[in-house]
Formats: structure tokens, sequence, C-alpha cells
């Protein structure tokens, strides 16, 4: 098994890996560390990271991001509002759940964000694999500590479509904790925690996470969110800010060209970078739309007016985590800031003013932390990476209530009870008690769902007991069920059992002086006996049927792209070759060659150039340019033999001299 940790970002992820005895962050087919979150639909194939962020700018309208942002979510959520000013693609309904609607292999096709995703964790398996040379198919993923129950079972969803295998959904601070904590030597005894506070602030959203570390341990003691407060709600500040002012300065409606509005965006992300380090920074959008360069100036004084309205936004969360937990700040042993948004000085100025002028620490990777956390909670599932031991409680965001209709003829039954509050423990089992003598049904659902992120369902499992074993007395049976809020966050109904306490007599022979006494008084043993009770159980998990289909059609997807991606490799080795060739029987093949043999090789090549770029060969099938690459070699062979052994000959007579 290998050890794989992701960290799935907005603008993009990062993929940890264990190996050398110590953990990685591992590059992907470009060299880079972090493979943007993006997934596009073209006429041939699909591109998926890296590839598509390439082609963003000319395809905008077939590209999907925003991924993490939509899966679990229906199409009509307000939230998504948010996501369209960020996103292109056309989101539609896909089986009550939100996708996009894209123009793939010549037709409008419609994928669910869980398939979306699944596509992207796919190529980042791919990634991982092609670096570790051995298949993967487990991993651990990192979200947000906001994500409820549905977003968390459409991961592990996604996973199961690309044939991988969620060992533990993690909440993103929580693992950053646990990288923090597992490589520290001196933390204190259980009685004295020392307690940390964990900032993130990211692209979309910002966490804020207060945690107690001790001796092989860590317990998250309280949690703030803010889930529309990142980075790229700078960048559209920004954007709008430069967008009137071009309307103005060159009588140009940029947010009303897609094209427009994306160049002056990726130029607001840089600007707002250089202003990290700098106290004034220019703006240049070259050919922004109407052939006009667009170009303008901000200050640092004038940046942090813009962003004032979210900067405001930025103490709440942090003073949400300290009530949850109890803590003041002074209690705080230090405060560990992580994301690429808290790079901001005026985030940070924010953080510190609600912290009481606290330092700040940047001890932890700021941008790897996360992957690198959730590479050692994989790494305890390994049997052969050796972890040390660390025990990771989390707490639960939302509360968790089960609700169920009263038994007959008793109108004093409750009707509903808070199962797991906020701040219960991750991972935790209640076993609740009914007490029936029919069939019946439980409902799990969020207590509070006005608090849940936009119209995600709070509806979570529900439990129905098809009949309840009749009790000796003919009385109502104590029905035990088993509830489980487990390692993913996510809750459901793992197990229900009447006890039958059997109790017999059982003549206990009794000595007394070493004789046996006839009439010893009989003895009653009890013994309590599980009778399980048959039910059924239903969550927000995707159907296995659907999982399988789903499953079919990536794998089919994947098979495509692959083949399309060997042709066109194929297509630039032939069209290399013949570069090559042409080129190297000028001179360095030109000894080796007879006149006919060069003017015959000339002519195929000449031949095969021409073919490359008629109608049939500029869109030919693999074997076409693999047969094609043949032909040449049959020929260009015998030449480079030639070459070859000419050059090898002196090598060959000094290693020969030498031996003698
Ligand atoms: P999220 O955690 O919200 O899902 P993410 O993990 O993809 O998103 P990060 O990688 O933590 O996000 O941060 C990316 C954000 O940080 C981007 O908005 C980027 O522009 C911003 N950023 C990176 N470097 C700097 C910098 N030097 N100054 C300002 N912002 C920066
Ligand atoms: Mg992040």
């Amino acid at each position: 098994m290998s050890v794989v940790g992701i960290d799935f970002g907005t603008l993009h992820s990062k993929i940890g890996v264990a190996r050398n005895r110590g953990i990685d962050i591992i590059v992907n087919e470009v060299s880079n560390r972090a493979t943007p979150s993006l997934v596009a639909f073209g006429p041939k194939q699909r591109a998926i990271g890296e590839p598509a962020k390439t082609q963003e700018i000319s395809n905008f309208k077939n590209t999907v991001g925003c991924l993490k942002r939509l899966i679990g979510r229906t199409v009509n959520d307000p939230e998504l509002n948010d996501e369209r000013k960020f996103l292109h693609a056309t989101l539609v309904d896909v089986n009550g759940t939100v996708g996009a609607e894209v123009d793939y292999l010549g037709e409008r096709q419609r994928f669910s964000a869980t398939q979306l995703v699944s596509m992207y964790l796919g190529k980042l398996r791919d990634i991982t694999s092609g670096e570790l040379k051995v298949p993967v198919s487990d991993f651990v993923i990192a979200v947000p500590g906001w994500y409820t129950d549905i977003q968390r079972r459409a991961i592990q969803d996604a996973a199961a479509i690309a044939g991988m295998n969620v060992l533990r959904v993690i909440n993103d601070t929580t693992a950053v904790a646990l990288g923090y904590g597992i490589t520290k030597s001196d933390l204190p005894d259980p009685e004295n925690p020392r307690h940390v506070m964990f900032v993130d602030v990211g692209h979309s959203s910002m966490s804020v996470s207060i945690v107690a570390f001790a001796k092989g341990q860590l317990a998250v003691k309280g949690t703030g969110y803010d889930r529309h407060l990142g980075g790229r709600d700078i960048d559209y500040a920004l954007l709008q800010h430069f967008s009137a002012e071009f309307k103005q300065k060159y009588k140009i409606d940029v947010l009303s060209s897609p094209k427009g509005t994306f160049r002056l965006a990726v130029s607001c992300e840089r600007l707002k970078k250089i202003l990290s380090a700098n106290m004034e920074a220019p703006l240049n959008v070259e050919s922004i739309m109407n052939d006009i360069d667009a170009s303008s100036r901000l200050t640092r004084d004038e940046y942090e007016g813009l962003i004032a309205h979210l900067l405001e936004r930025i103490p709440a969360p942090i003073k949400e985590a300290l009530a949850e937990s109890g803590l003041s700040v002074d209690q705080l042993d230090s405060v560990e800031l992580v994301g690429g948004t808290t790079r901001i000085p005026a985030v940070r100025a924010q953080i510190q003013a609600a912290l009481n002028g606290k330092a700040l620490s940047t001890t932890v990777n700021q941008d790897e932390a996360c992957a690198r956390g959730a590479t050692f909670a994989c790494a305890f599932f390994s049997p052969t990476f050796r972890v040390r031991e660390f025990n990771v409680k989390d707490i639960n965001h939302y509360p968790i209530k089960v609700t169920w209709d009263r038994a007959p003829g008793d109108p004093d039954e409750d009707t509903e009870l808070v199962v797991f509050p906020r701040g219960n423990t991750i991972p935790s089992t209640k076993v609740l008690t009914f007490y029936r003598k029919e069939a019946f049904e439980l409902r799990a659902e969020y207590a509070e769902p006005e608090k849940l992120p936009g119209a995600i369902n709070p509806w979570i499992a529900r439990f129905s007991a098809k009949s309840v074993p009749p009790d000796p007395s003919g009385d109502l049976n104590c029905v035990k069920i088993k509830t489980r809020l487990n390692i993913h966050g996510t809750m459901g109904f793992e197990m229900a059992y009447v006890e039958v306490v059997e109790e017999r007599e059982e003549p206990a022979a009794m000595e007394v002086d070493g004789e046996a006494v006839e009439s010893a008084p009989s003895k009653k043993k009890r013994t309590v006996k599980k009778v399980d009770v048959p039910f059924v159980t239903g969550t927000t998990s995707l159907d296995p049927t659907i999982v399988d289909k789903c499953k079919e059609l990536e794998a089919q997807m994947h098979t495509s792209d692959k083949l399309v991606q060997d042709t066109e490799d194929r297509k630039n080795a032939l069209e290399e070759y013949v570069y090559d060739m042409r080129g190297k029987l000028e001179d360095r093949y030109g000894s080796y060659v007879k006149e006919e043999e060069k003017e015959k090789l000339m002519a195929m090549l000449q031949e095969a150039e021409d073919w490359l770029y008629s109608e049939e060969g500029e869109d030919a099938t693999k074997s076409a340019y693999v047969a094609k690459l043949d032909g040449l070699k049959v020929v260009g062979d015998l030449i480079v033999n030639r070459y070859r052994e000419a050059e090898k000959r002196p090598k060959d007579i000094a290693q020969l001299r030498q031996t003698i």
C-alpha cells in the first residue's frame, strides 16, 4: 500500500507521499508542486490539471473549476451564485445534484460535480503512480471542516468512481495540526497541554482551529469558519475596481467580455501578490479587449481600502473558535498561519489585531502543511510505513439529531434527541434505546439547518427496523441502536439489537468437607444475549449501481484520453524523426550513406512530411503513425547502425589494446 495524502484546494491541490523514511510533496508532469484544480473538455479529449489550465482562456466555457465548492450541492443552492462569479461553464442539474454542461467529443454532455471531482482525483492518482512507479489506490484527502455529511460522502463516491478508496476524509486544519504535532518531540503531559491556533486563509475560504497538543495526542478544542473569504474574493474586488476604472479611461466594458475578464483577473492576482511585498504595483493587461492595452497602478493604501469589507470579516471566525474552546487569547501558546492569502500583510494585521496583538508564527509550511498532514494520517493505515502513534480527536461542527414518531400509546415520548452536539468528539459511537414492539423508523438530520452551507440538505440517514423480536412478556421490547460519527465525519446507523436475558437454573454441586451434598441450593445463571433486529438504512451516498455505471464511463473516458495522448505522442515522434533524420543525413551520417540510398530516404521523408500535413495525416490513428515511422526506420536504421558501428570501432580497438 502506498501512503498518499491530498490537499484538495480550490485553486490547486498538493500531493504528499511517504518515502525514504519521510514525507515528500511530489511534482506533476510539468514539475509543479501544486496541480490546478481544473477539469476541461475538448472535441477529442479531456484535459485535467495543468493542460486544463493551459487551454483555459481559449476554452473557458468547457473548463470547470471550483470543484470542491460544487460537490454535494444542488443547482439551486444560493451559494452557487458566488461560484458563478468565478466559473464560465454552465451549471446544470444532474440527477438532483449540481453538474456542468460542456462540449465534449462534439456533443453537449452533462457531468455531475461528483463525476468531475472523480476525474480530477483520477488525474492526481496518475501523477502519483507515475512518480512512485506503482499503482496507487488508497489515500487520505483533506477537506474543509465546514463540509457536511453529504459533501464528505460525495468525495468518497467520487473516489470510488475513480476506482480509489479514501481511507480518511480529514478536516484540513486537523491535517495541518497532525503534521505539526507528530514531528514535535517536546510535547507536554496531557494535564497541561499546549494550545495552538491554526489560521488558514486560502483561495475561497477561511478556517480557524484551536488544538490542544500533548504527548502522542491532539484534540481539537474549537473551530470557526468563513466559507466565503479567501484570495479569490480579493481578486474579485480588484477586478471590479479596475473594470470600473477602464470604463472611464478606455470606454470599454471589460466585464462584458469573458476573455477580457479572464485577462484582467489574471493580472489582478499578479498585482495582489506584488502588493504583498511592495507599497505600490503596476497593472498591465495587453489587448484586454478591442485591441486596447490597459494599464494602471495601485498603492498598498488604496488596495487595503478596496478590500476593507473583506478584511473586517477576519475576526469573526477567530472569535468563534476561541469561544468554542473556552480559552482566552493569553492561553494560546502560539498562532500558526497557513494558506496563500495569509501572505498579505493586511490579512496578518487583522488576524493579529483580533488576537490582541499576539505574535504570529509561520513555522509550518504555509502551502504544503495540509498535504503533509494528510499523508501522516494515511501512514497510520499502512502496515509498512512506520509512524509514531498519535491520537487525533476532532470535533463535530454541526449538531446532529435523530427524530422518530412516537410509539403508539405513549403520548409522553420525546420525538427527537441531539445525538452528536457541536463539539462532540470525532470519531464517536452512541447507543440509543427505544421501547418498541413493532416496525419503526428513525431519521438522522442536522439539528440547525440554517447554519449549514447554502441550501445543503440537512437530511443525513434513515433507519428502518422491519420488525422487533417479541418480548417474552408480550411487552415493549428494549431495542438498542448503535450510531456512529466516524473518522470521515459522516454519521450512520450501524447495528440494532435487543438484549435477551436468559436465566438458567443450574443445580450447583456443593461440597461439604470434601463430600458431595445432594441437596445443594440451585444457582441461577444470567446470560445476556444480543439478538439482531433486522433493519435497512439509507444515506446520501450514491447507490452502488450508479457508482458502477459512472465508474465504467470514467474508465472508458480515461482509456480514450490515453489513446488520444499516445496517438499525439506517436505523431510527434514521426515528425521529430523526419526533421532529425533529414538534418543528420546531411552531416553526421553523410559519409555512411550511398548517394542513391540517401536520395531514397530523403524522398521517403518528404513523402512522410507531406502526409503529416495532409488532411489524412493530420488526424490519423496511432497505428498509422507507428506504421509510417516503422517504414522509415527500415531504411534509416541501416544507416544509423553503420554509423554506430563505425563510432564504436575505435573504442573497441582501444579496449582490446588494453586487455592485450
Ligand atoms: P482553499 O483552501 O480555499 O480551498 P487553496 O488551498 O487552493 O484554497 P491556497 O493555495 O492556500 O488556496 O492559497 C491560494 C491563494 O493564495 C490564491 O488566492 C493566491 O492568489 C493567494 N496567494 C498566494 N501567494 C500570495 C501572495 N504572495 N500574496 C497574496 N496572495 C497570495
Ligand atoms: Mg487550502
